[in-house]
């Protein structure tokens, strides 16, 4: 069976005192319902989708993708087919992997640059998903000409994506990921948004083979956070001063947050081409 959540102790309050169901709306979703779509489909769908571990950035990025039609270029995806498709370049990034070495940014650029170009002559748009993880290969893809248009932070609360980390678990048989946290915390005033992220229980199938991540305890979740932060803050700079960078706030699950982001990126299309995209003030 699965056990209900052990929580660290700095979330029993939020978690076990919580009783209100109710969102707060962000700003940018009014910002939004106020919008008129009556201009063409004109900007460059050249986006990049940055946010924590945990943020479920992987899940959203796949379904937005999906649903515009756009290339999803996952920078880890790219590494892990060259070095499977036995190149000379993926044999001589395999030999750097196995070494326990970091990949130098000049190759993942050339893989991350060869995809775009391909979206490019497809006449389509792209949608990056973890790359560029530094304001440096920020500025690298730049100066190969790639233009980011949309730098969309996907952003929650950090009790609730701790919680939500600690909450993962596999099976052991299916290899199936699930999430046991039920997460229901109410807005603290004038910082942070309400969130509403119920379950996902397996199946009785898996129930008795839940397995927990060994890394996924708290000390290694925070310190995971600490290290995207380092990095996070230069490179949201980065977009900022290019006046691309948004903040997309989460405040629920799945269901609830798609209709919200693909009304948003509607409304980004719609906005005139030189309208400069404000950063969202729901949790600031
Ligand atoms: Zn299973």
């Amino acid at each position: 069976m699965v056990k209900a959540l052990r929580l660290p102790a700095s979330l029993d309050g939020f978690l076990g005192a919580c009783s209100s169901r109710s969102l707060v709306i962000p700003d940018l979703q009014r910002r939004i319902s106020s919008a008129t779509n009556n201009s063409s489909d004109s900007k460059a769908k050249n986006w990049v989708f940055l946010g924590p571990p945990g943020v479920g950035k992987g899940t959203y990025s796949t379904r937005i993708a999906k649903h515009y039609g756009l290339t999803h270029i996952v920078a880890g995806d790219l590494v892990r087919g060259e070095i499977k498709s036995g190149s000379s370049l993926g044999i001589e990034m395999k030999g750097i992997v196995e070494k326990g070495d970091l990949l130098p940014d000049n190759i993942i650029l050339d893989l991350v640059q060869q995809k775009i170009q391909k979206a490019h002559q497809a006449g389509s748009g792209f949608l990056l998903d973890g790359f560029p993880r530094t304001a440096g290969q920020a500025e690298s893809l730049d100066a190969m000409g790639v233009d980011i248009t949309l730098a969309l932070n996907l952003s929650m609360r950090e009790d609730a994506l701790i919680a939500k980390c600690l909450g993962r678990r596999t099976c052991s048989k299916c290899n199936k990921g699930w999430n046991i946290a039920d997460i229901n915390l109410p807005a603290i005033h004038g910082t942070e948004p309400a969130i509403i992220l119920p379950p996902l229980n397996p199946p009785a199938e898996c129930l008795d083979r839940m397995q927990i991540r060994e890394d996924d305890t708290e000390p290694v979740v925070r310190r995971r956070l600490d290290i995207y932060r380092e990095e996070a803050g230069p490179l949201e700079g980065y977009f900022r001063r290019k006046r691309v960078l948004d903040n997309f706030p989460i405040t629920g699950g799945i269901p609830e947050t798609m209709p919200i982001l693909v009304e948003y990126l509607d409304h980004w299309l719609a906005t005139n081409e030189k309208e400069q995209p404000k950063a969202a003030q729901a949790h600031v």
